[in-house]
Order: C-alpha cells, then sequence, then structure tokens
C-alpha cells in the first residue's frame, strides 16, 4: 500500500485535488484572475485523474454512498457538504487506481412527499422528478463525479426492495401487531412519550404529535441484539469517527426494539408483497438504494445481480442525526436477509453559519445554488473540506469563507501556477524545455513533496479531508518558496536554466 509516487510538483497538486486546477473567477471580491482558468474535462472533471495503475481488474471495487436524499424540498447545504466529501474520497479512491462505484441518488416515498407535491398543486410523481432533478442539477454544479444516482421510484428498486423483504420475511423476521402511539406526521414516525415536549410536541418539528392506532408489520430488531453487538466488538472500525460508536454500542446495550416498516395510511409507496393495503416504511425501502444502485440498467432487475455487481459498500457517508438507522437497523436487516455488512459507517457533523443553526424558521439557510453561483464550484468545495474537520460540526460564514479561499486557492495556489505558467510563456515558448523528472533528481523540494505527498494520503485515507488539504497548502507554501529562493526570473535573465 504504502509506494510512493513520483510525479512533478504539478502533477504531485492534481493529483491530490484534481479540483483546484479548476479556478473559476466569477466574483469580483476573491482575487482569481481570468488566466487562471483551466478546463476541466467535460465527462465530470476526471480529466486531471493520474492513476498508479494497481488495479488488476479483479480487485474490488471502493463503493461508496451519500444517502439517499429526501425530496420533500430542494436540496440544502448538508445533502452538498456530504456529497462535496463523498466526491472527495471518490476521487483519491481513483487515483489510487481502484475502480470506484460513488452512489448517490433521491429518497422520493411517503406521506410527507404526497402532503408536499399537493400543497404545490402537484403531483407526488411529478414532485419527485422535479426536486430529484433539483440534485442532480446541483451534483453538476458541484461537480460532484457520481457513478450511479438511484431513484427510489425507479422500478428496478421496487423489485429488489420486494425481494429483500421477502428474503426478511422467509427468514421468520417480519410479522404484523397493532400498534397504538403518538406519531409526528413530519418525522413520519411514533415517538415514544418520554422524548416528546409539553403538549405532546415534537422535538424536532415542535408540533404536536397525534395520536395513532394501525396494524403494521415490524422488523424483528431485538433478535440481533447479540449478533449486533459481538459485531461492533469484533470490528470497532466499524462506526466512525471512532468516538462515534460509544453512542451506537450504548443504544444496542439499552435494548433493541422491534419496529414498524410499513404503512397502512401512505399510498406513495412500495406495496408489501402479498398485501396491497400496506406500504413500506423508508427503511426496508431508502436503505435498500445502496445495493438497488448497482444494479445494472440493461439487466433483469433481482437482488442478487445487484449483490453481485459490488455489494457491499466499502463505506456509507451520512449525517450523524441518521447513525442509529444505518448503524443498527441497516446491519441488522442485512444480516437477516443472509447478506454482508458494509466495511464503514461514517457520520459526520452539522454544519451551523455564523455560529447558528441554520433552520428555514430562523430565516438563515445557507443555499448551496447561492455559494456556487457567487463563489465557483472550487471555492465551495475547498471551503468546506479545509474548513470543518470530518466527522466534527463546522461553521460558515462569509468572511472566513472569503479569507480562506482568497489566503489559499488564490495566494498560494493560484499564485504559484500563475508564476511558473507566466514565466514558462515568457521565457519558454509555453514549453517546458527540460524533462521535468530528471531534471528535479535530488533536489529537496522533490524530497519534500514527495514526502507531503505520502502524508496527505495518509490522511485520505483516514478520512481526515482536512488536514490533506492542509497537506497541499504546504506543497504550495514549499512551491512558492522554493520560487521566491531561486528567483527563476532573474536566471532567465543571465540566459541559464531555472532549475
Ligand atoms: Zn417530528
Amino acid at each position: 500500500m504504502a509506494m510512493r509516487i513520483n510525479c512533478s510538483i504539478q502533477n504531485t497538486i492534481c493529483l491530490l485535488n484534481p479540483s483546484l486546477f479548476s479556478l473559476h473567477s466569477r466574483i469580483s471580491h476573491l482575487k482569481f484572475k481570468p488566466q487562471l482558468r483551466f478546463s476541466q474535462n467535460p465527462s465530470r472533471g476526471v480529466a486531471f485523474f493520474c492513476t498508479n495503475a494497481t488495479n488488476n481488474g479483479n480487485e474490488e471495487p471502493f463503493v461508496l454512498t451519500t444517502p439517499l436524499y429526501y425530496v420533500n424540498a430542494t436540496p440544502h447545504m448538508g445533502s452538498a457538504y456530504t456529497t462535496i466529501a463523498a466526491d472527495a474520497i471518490a476521487r483519491f479512491q481513483r487515483l489510487l487506481g481502484k475502480k470506484v462505484i460513488f452512489i448517490t441518488g433521491t429518497d422520493e416515498h411517503g406521506e410527507k412527499i404526497a402532503t408536499a407535491a399537493m400543497a404545490q398543486g402537484s403531483t407526488p410523481h411529478d414532485h419527485c422528478n422535479l426536486i430529484s432533478q433539483a440534485y442532480r442539477t446541483l451534483w453538476k454544479d458541484l461537480d460532484i463525479s457520481y457513478d450511479k444516482f438511484i431513484r427510489t421510484t425507479d422500478s428496478k428498486h421496487e423489485a429488489i426492495v420486494k425481494e429483500f423483504y421477502s428474503r426478511v420475511l422467509a427468514n421468520g423476521d417480519i410479522y404484523r401487531a397493532d400498534y397504538e402511539g403518538l406519531y409526528c406526521v413530519n418525522c413520519e414516525e411514533y415517538k415514544d412519550e418520554k422524548d416528546l415536549l409539553d403538549n405532546n410536541n415534537c422535538p424536532v418539528h415542535l408540533k404536536p404529535c397525534v395520536s395513532r392506532k394501525e396494524d403494521n408489520y415490524f422488523f424483528a430488531l431485538s433478535k440481533y441484539q447479540k449478533s449486533l453487538e459481538e459485531t461492533l466488538n469484533k470490528n470497532p472500525n466499524f462506526v466512525q469517527p471512532s468516538y462515534r460508536l460509544n453512542e451506537v454500542q450504548s443504544w444496542i446495550k439499552s435494548g433493541l426494539r422491534d419496529f414498524s416498516i410499513s404503512r397502512a395510511t401512505v399510498d406513495w409507496g412500495i406495496p408489501i408483497p402479498n398485501d396491497k393495503t400496506q406500504t413500506i416504511y423508508v427503511w426496508f425501502d431508502a436503505l435498500l438504494g445502496y445495493i438497488s444502485a448497482l444494479s445494472d440498467d440493461q439487466e433483469q432487475p433481482g437482488l442478487q445481480g445487484a449483490v453481485s455487481s459490488g455489494w457491499p459498500a466499502s463505506l456509507h457517508l451520512i449525517g450523524k442525526d441518521i447513525l442509529r438507522f444505518h448503524a443498527v437497523y441497516w446491519p441488522a436487516m442485512l444480516m437477516s436477509a443472509g447478506l454482508s455488512l458494509p466495511n464503514m459507517v461514517f457520520g459526520h457533523g452539522f454544519l451551523t453559519k455564523d455560529g447558528l443553526k441554520m433552520g428555514k424558521s430562523l430565516g438563515n439557510t445557507l443555499e448551496p445554488n447561492d455559494l456556487v453561483q457567487k463563489f465557483g464550484t472550487d471555492a465551495v468545495r475547498y471551503f468546506f473540506l479545509r474548513e470543518v474537520e470530518f466527522g466534527n460540526d463546522g461553521d460558515y460564514s462569509e468572511e472566513r469563507f472569503i479569507n480562506i479561499v482568497n489566503a489559499h486557492l488564490a495566494n498560494t495556489i493560484g499564485n504559484l501556477l500563475n508564476r511558473t505558467l507566466g514565466l514558462l510563456k515568457k521565457n519558454c515558448q509555453s514549453t517546458l524545455v527540460v524533462d521535468s523528472t530528471a531534471a528535479a533528481e535530488g533536489n529537496e523540494l522533490k524530497d519534500n513533496v514527495e514526502r507531503l505527498v505520502y502524508k496527505a494520503r495518509i490522511q485520505y485515507e483516514n478520512l481526515s479531508l482536512s488536514s490533506a488539504c492542509e497537506t497541499v497548502m504546504e506543497i504550495g507554501n514549499a512551491g512558492n518558496l522554493y520560487m521566491d529562493e531561486r528567483a527563476p526570473w532573474s536566471l532567465f535573465k543571465q540566459g541559464g536554466y531555472c532549475f
């Protein structure tokens, strides 16, 4: 694994973060200069990939997923953040020469969707098309290099959900029972009375929960308590960052309760096989998108075909609010269906703005589309990767954004490129007249940069994305320092080589 990467400085920087090479300059208050625009391959930004070619074709693919985003509203910054991080990881894995399957998509069923559609005077179907497309458009604007985009309204997804359900049923883990409780329509779930605020208000939505009684199908999660405990003891890396493992272990320790997996009153969903009066509820629907996405569009959709195309996933990236479902429900469901567990679930933190929690009611949301329009793709991507320690909560402020982007992308990377390319153009007809790899042999800068590339590689492997950005900047700083010390412009004037 620990092979070193021999590349020139420019290749080295592109190797670590290709996105740094397309600096946009759509704004006046960032100091990007128009001559620093570098074109990127229109095929979703793969132009700068250079690989170690270690993949012999038989290697397992690196499969990573974002959550499937709920289409009750247009994409917000939290979804964009997860997806930017996933994209950085996907690009890094491709640089290592791995076959990567990067999955994202939209979760489109449920009562809330039907209600949202009705409020817009639309049908659920049209509403889902509209919002799902808004996600695709944003991913394009953010230069997200996903491989699969799955919608839970795809017919192949529905076929795989039904097959999965039937497997779990055949394993004796699904039963029907009456359920009566307090229900939050916005959360689309029953709540424990002890978790509610005064007047039975939902702590998330601050609206009263309503009393509901219906018979549902349940998944026997409690049967998997011991298996889950053993799994986490054997493989503590399953939940990352490591400080989230305790939380998951204490949920399991406190006793697992079976959970309802169907709704009798919701039409907009996948019908339960052999019982058209109920539809499948979120977790037995949306989580299966990670598998159905693997299914080839051409083939007859089936669970086995999808599984053999890349399951298990190497990494599920999620926000910490859905950790319980990914680290407890999902592995138990997979065990019941006789399928392998993903290698890792990583729960990242939340974003705040100017130190405050963001929310529509507070009127302080951060719109990813606006940010991209105002500052350009690379600035947005870089800021969140660099500024938020991946896993922890992070804050956005416009002042900090502008300062960071100017200091790092314009003044460090941009300046280094500008000086280098300017000198080449002025003195060498835009052509590098020597073999830079040979010329750099024995040069201290080369050794330093190689060490930094190795350091960044380890940081990427550990998903320390902010630290990896810092290391890339160290390379930029080292390059600028080298230029200052060598002053090639003077050497050119004296008529010599500048190396
Ligand atoms: Zn709620």
